[in-house]
């Protein structure tokens, strides 16, 4: 681990309960309850339908920075245990409704694939719900053999995604 640490970037989501407020929570989480973590930046919230089964609400989605001293698995057994304590609960169903979820988009610039773990995140690159998100906190970095977030940007469309006034939840 370096001493100074490692940025990552960490995909939220939720639609159920009280979307954009769940979102909001966990972003006070990850500044308060992650050990050896700073909270470094977070994106603007955007609404969008969801991916996968569509019997389901709408999404909020956002990306949030962080400088973290945790191990890669660490990190992730520290969202997991986030999501937990906001009430997810693994039905099996891939992609279904939930109130959480929080996922690793990139730690440094590490590469992982390991059975519980894929880092990048196997789905940055074509999911307009993470590059818009991500564009605003880090434009020009790169996702390892995909270029950078700003070109990605332009090969996605976004037109289901809407970006929320920060005003709205205030
Ligand atoms: P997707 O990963 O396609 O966005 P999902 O977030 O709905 O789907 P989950 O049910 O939340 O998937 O997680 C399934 C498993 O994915 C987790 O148990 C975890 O071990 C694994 N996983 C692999 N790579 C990552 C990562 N980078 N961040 C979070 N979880 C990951
Ligand atoms: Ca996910
Ligand atoms: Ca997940």
């Amino acid at each position: 681990m370096k001493p100074t640490g490692v940025t990552a970037f960490i995909g939220i989501g939720a639609n159920l309960g009280d979307p954009a407020a769940q979102v909001l929570e966990a972003c006070a989480r990850l500044a308060r309850d992650l050990p050896d973590t700073r909270l470094v930046a977070r994106s603007r919230l955007y609404r969008n339908p969801p991916m996968g089964p569509q019997d389901q609400p709408d999404y909020v989605n956002a990306v949030a920075c962080i400088l973290t001293w945790l191990a890669p698995g660490d990190l992730l057994t520290e969202l997991q245990r986030i999501e937990t304590l906001m009430g997810r609960r693994r039905d099996g169903t891939r992609w279904g409704a939930r109130l959480l979820d929080l996922d690793i988009l990139l730690y440094g610039a590490e590469r992982i694939s390991e059975p519980g773990l894929r880092i990048p995140h196997p789905g940055i690159a074509e999911r307009d719900f993470v590059l818009f998100p991500l564009r605003e906190l880090a434009p020009d970095l790169e996702i390892p053999d995909r270029g950078t977030v700003s070109q990605l940007c332009r090969t996605v469309s976004a037109a289901g995604l809407v970006a929320i006034p920060e005003e709205a939840h205030a």
